[in-house]
């Protein structure tokens, strides 16, 4: 089995959707490893999001995810980090599949509910910022 970080993004906790998102989790049948409620500084997101350092749309990035309280967590299953990725759907909201949280939940880009890591690289870089006690 295999972890990975999920992120419940600050607009997905605004809207309530923490508990949609940790349901759809608890029912799929992977293991909750980690949960936290918090609101990230700067340097945290700069590091979280550092492969986007230099797209052009990393500000606002940054300015998003540090907006308010997000949901962190720690998820671990049979292919968790591919597996979560495809339950989440694709990046833009308007792209992704009915059935998947980003297709269901969401319309924009910027804003589209929840994170997932990559890789396994990222995954272990992820849960090590997020939960260094892990
Ligand atoms: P995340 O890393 O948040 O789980 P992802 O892996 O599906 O999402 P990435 O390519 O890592 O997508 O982009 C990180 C986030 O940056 C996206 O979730 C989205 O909110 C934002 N983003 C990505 N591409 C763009 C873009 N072209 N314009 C604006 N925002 C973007
Ligand atoms: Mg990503």
């Amino acid at each position: 089995s295999e972890r990975t970080l999920v992120l419940v993004k600050p607009d997905g906790v605004a809207r309530g959707l923490v508990g949609e998102v940790l349901s759809r989790i608890e029912r799929k049948g992977f293991t909750l490893v980690a949960l936290e409620l918090r609101t990230l500084d700067r340097a945290t997101a700069e590091s979280h999001y550092g492969e986007h350092a230099e797209k052009p749309f990393f500000g606002e990035l940054v300015d998003f995810i540090t907006s308010g309280p997000l949901l962190a967590a720690v998820i671990e299953g049979r292919e968790a980090i591919s597996s979560w990725r495809t339950m989440m759907g694709a990046t833009d909201p308007a792209k992704a599949a009915p059935g998947t949280i980003r297709g269901d939940l969401a319309t924009v880009m910027s804003e589209n509910v929840s994170h997932g890591s990559d890789s396994p690289e990222s995954a272990a870089r992820e849960i090590a910022l997020f939960f260094p006690h892990l």
